[in-house]
């Protein structure tokens, strides 16, 4: 078997679509070399070898290494140089590279070769000794931390020491002779700490650098990235070995990352930012701030920093040909990595770049526009659920703007929330359900959890491209970054801006498509859904095959969802309109009445309300589906609890408070959601159905008067396990249907459907078929009663299941395919088998659930409905099943 794939001088063993066996980096590394794009040579050590690392032992494949020296041979040729050579030496770089990007999760190490020889050819060679030994110095540095676990402050501790003694600020402050020094109390370190030398071997710091970077997949901020991310553990990484180039090597020499389109708003221009004089990490670390890449940005930016356009304008010449020649094979915005070495060009990387949502929209309807892509691949681009990141609120314009300071608009949408220092705070204010933003000089992965623990993120120090921005950007989370205008004062746990001196716990809000940062809560718009998002939606539409409804029960959701394009209404929960005002005390008469003429006391004063709901309802879908469902909770949740509410009710009753405690105490059910709820409670209580079916009838002849459209109420029986049951329930609501049409002198269709939400009524679809008109799937109820647990009660152990590898994902959110998604293809096919017309739609939570959409689709119903806000996710959604 091969373990080991080369690329270099136009040539590459791999292509850009292996990434599953070289990872992103070393798949589009080889891809470039073939493209003939100026790229040092190298290798990539496939995935398979971190499978086998971790299978035994933690050791690397004998045959692998024979392979990799094979691969080292011909980078030698290529290059000229030797490895381990004491006149001309090759030296490298090790990184990691996953199937999918991790960016600064994992380790990597640079300048690899170096020893108390090499350093010399290489100062000699560069001209340059001072380089040479700074070069070694950062080698040193990195492998004593990544492969010899020796942690990276004790040599910061030492480099701090040696300026402090000499006097100097800045490390460009040291001459090769104080960096040799400062070589010497490395190695002396390493020696007294680990009571063994800094290997002088360059096979040896190869091998260890290779199984250092597989051993950093399972790092704990690794393994959190793929956690939050969804990463299978088992991807495992692939490690690319390449031959250095230097962006340090004076002022002809410069390193930089850029994009193709700019990564905030999709603008078709080349965005990036380079440093003159710096290695790679440099740029991304924010220690220096960058300097923009095109004169354009460089201009609107208000730098009077260079741009590279202006100081190197042959190699960014190539560069940009580079860029366009990247996207239009790849048709996609790139993320690109470049070292310049004396004047010479050097792409490091390729790969398609992390975009906001509202980039990804403008980017993909412009490409779609230049011809690059189709409408559907266009649609495809979209994650469906980072359309949540376009309904994050902005700033109202007209509000007075206290400002502290700004940075970089380096993640849209506002937040606002209290002052936190740490990532540690950040996550305990979470937990407790407080809105904070985190406060950072910069940020570094250790820091993740906090930045997905906070409503918006704020750094002192580093560019677009820093870690902070580039995190924040990927979540969706809000982010000012380098805003140098303020100071973070971490020994005094202060924030100090243009006149004031704010402490932890005080309310900030960050705008981050300004780049502002105001001080206090300021009030806030609702996003403008038109333009790009407005055209995207219309493609998905015209693609996909299934209707959108929501789950509404208010007048506001189901305006708010109408706004979204919800197509209908999948399902009103009547009990939620029990619970307003005044009602709550009526439905506790009517529960609590003694006997059926008290309850329909009761029902009677609760009938105009209802029907007054249903109207305006049935008013704001216009002629749109709606379906209603009847009262499904157990009754015990509408019970007046505390003494206080059981004397209030009791008093509206004109009964003895202990009478009533009685009868609260005889509703008692041990498991209320297995108990006495759903059609159930109809078919004890028929006045309630009936109630609520007269209800609908009343407001639908009302509406299509009002209105003039066709309105045809769906009524949905909950919880039915026999047809028995349905058939009781739709007997009443035919009656009183009859009877609201004779005395209205109108006639109307409607429909009479149930939910299918056990197990039984799935697997009797055919026979409840006959008297269901249409079925709509309640995923929640199924679920919990596939699987025999409690939906209320889950979360206390599915997280443990999930961490132990029992379930891979909650099925609560997204469906289980193998269990409750075999029953609702059962039920569909059943149910069709009986009345092959009849419409089937789902009204869980997973109706609003992308993998779960997906599902659907293949199940061949006719609908999904979800919460208004999920609207768009579902469009979205549907129509990447349908392509
Ligand atoms: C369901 O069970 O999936 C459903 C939609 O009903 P509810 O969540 O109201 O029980
Ligand atoms: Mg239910």
């Amino acid at each position: 078997r091969k373990w080991v794939y080369t690329f270099g001088d136009g040539k590459a063993e791999g292509r850009a679509g292996d990434r599953e066996h070289l990872g992103g980096k070393g798949a589009n590394l080889a891809e470039m070399a073939s493209l003939g794009l100026p790229v040092p040579p190298g290798l990539t050590i496939i995935t398979d070898v971190c499978t086998y690392y971790y299978e035994n032992g933690r050791t690397l494949p004998e045959a692998m290494k024979k392979e990799v020296l094979a691969g080292l041979k011909g980078m030698e040729e290529i290059t000229g140089r030797g490895f381990g050579d004491t006149t001309n030496p090759l030296l490298l770089s090790v990184r990691s590279g996953a199937r999918t990007s991790m960016p600064g999760m994992m380790d990597t190490v640079l300048n690899l070769g170096l020893n108390d020889e090499t350093v010399e050819a290489l100062g000699h060679n560069a001209g340059d000794a001072r380089f040479a030994w700074d070069s070694y110095r950062r080698f040193i540095q990195m492998y004593g931390d990544v492969v010899m676990g020796l942690g990276h402050e004790s040599f910061e501790e030492i480099l701090e020491d040696e300026k402090a003694r000499l006097g100097h600020d800045l490390d460009t402050d040291l001459s090769a002779v104080e960096w040799q020094h400062v070589v010497g109390l490395y190695k002396a370190l390493i020696e007294e700490e680990l009571g063994e030398p800094f290997p002088q071997d360059p096979l040896v710091q190869l091998w260890g650098a290779i199984g250092a970077v597989f051993a950093s997949w399972m790092n704990p901020r690794a393994i959190t990235y793929r956690h939050l991310h969804a990463i299978p553990a088992e991807w495992g990484t692939a490690v690319t070995v390449q031959a250095m180039v230097f962006g340090n090597l004076g002022s002809t020499s410069a390193t930089g990352v850029a994009f193709t389109r700019n990564p905030s708003t999709g603008e078709k221009a080349l965005y990036g930012e380079f440093l003159v004089n710096a290695q790679g990490e440099d740029v991304v670390a924010g220690i220096r701030t960058p300097q923009s890449i095109t004169e354009a940005a460089r201009i609107e930016s208000g730098s009077d920093r260079p741009s590279l356009e202006k100081v190197m304008p042959e190699a960014f010449a190539e560069f940009r040909s580079i860029c366009d020649k990247l996207e239009s094979h790849y048709r996609d915005m790139q993320d690109l990595e470049f070292t310049i070495e004396r004047g010479k060009l050097w792409m490091l990387q390729a790969r398609s770049g992390k975009r906001t949502t509202k980039a990804a929209m403008k980017i993909a309807v412009d490409m779609a526009a230049e011809g690059l892509i189709g409408e559907e691949e266009a649609v495809m681009r979209i994650e469906p659920s980072s359309l949540d990141q376009l309904l994050h609120p902005t700033i109202d314009p007209r509000v007075e703007r206290d400002v502290i300071g700004s940075g970089l608009p380096a993640s849209p949408g506002a937040a606002t929330g209290a002052i936190v220092f740490t990532a540690e705070e950040a996550v305990a204010a979470e937990e407790e359900g407080r809105k904070v933003i985190l406060v950072r000089v910069e940020t570094s992965p250790e820091d993740i959890h906090g930045m997905h623990a906070a409503e918006g993120i704020l750094t002192t120090r580093g560019g677009m491209t820093s870690h902070a921005a580039v995190v924040a950007r990927g979540m969706g989370i809000p982010c000012v970054a380098g805003a140098g205008s303020l100071r973070v004062d971490l020994r005094n746990e202060v924030l100090i801006g243009a006149g004031v001196t704010l402490g932890k716990g005080d309310i900030i809000t960050i705008d981050g498509s300004t780049g502002q940062v105001l001080r206090g809560r300021v009030a806030m718009l609702q996003p403008e859904l038109s333009g790009d998002f407005a055209q995207l939606m219309d493609w998905a539409d015209r693609t996909r095959r299934m209707t959108v409804r929501t789950n509404a029960d208010t007048p506001t959701d189901a305006r708010a969802a109408r706004s979204f394009g919800a197509e209908g209404i999948g399902l009103c929960r009547t009990e939620h309109m029990f619970f307003e005002g005044m009602r709550i005390q009526v439905m506790r008469e009517m529960i609590l009445a003694a006997d059926e003429e008290g309850r329909r006391r009761a029902l009677a004063k609760l009938l105009p309300m209802q029907r007054s709901d249903f109207t305006e309802l049935f008013e704001i879908m216009h002629g749109l589906p709606v379906t209603i469902r009847l009262l499904d909770p157990p009754l015990h949740e509408f019970l007046p609890k505390t003494d206080e509410e059981i004397a209030e009710v009791a008093d509206a009753m004109g009964l003895e408070p202990q009478l009533l405690r009685q009868r609260v105490d005889a509703l008692h059910e041990f498991n209320p959601m297995l108990g006495h709820r759903g059609c159930r409670l109809a078919i004890s209580y028929p006045e309630i159905a009936e109630m609520q079916a007269r209800a609908i009838f009343e407001a639908a002849i009302e509406a299509a008067r009002e209105t003039g459209a066709a309105v045809v109420p769906e009524i949905m029986v909950p919880l039915v396990g026999l047809k028995s049951e349905l058939d009781y329930v739709k007997a009443a609501i035919d009656r009183v249907a009859q009877e609201v049409m004779t005395e209205a002198g109108l006639q109307i269709s409607y429909l009479v459907g149930t939910m299918i939400e056990l197990p039984r009524a799935a697997l009797r679809a055919h026979v409840i078929a006959e008297a269901a008109e249409f079925f709509s799937f309640g995923t929640n109820d199924l679920t919990q009663t596939t699987f025999g647990i409690s939906r209320d009660d889950a979360s206390s152990f599915i997280t443990t299941y999930q961490r132990k590898g029992i379930i891979e994902h909650d099925p609560f959110i997204s469906l289980d395919f193998d269990g409750v998604g075999e029953l609702i293809r059962i039920a569909a096919e059943r149910g069709r088998q009986t009345r092959p017309d009849m419409k089937l739609g789902i009204c869980g939570e997973h109706g609003g659930d992308p993998a779960s959409i997906h599902f659907c689709e293949g199940a061949g119903l006719d609908y999904v409905s979800c919460s208004p806000f999920r609207v768009p996710i579902a469009r979205l959604s549907a129509a990447q099943a349908a392509i």
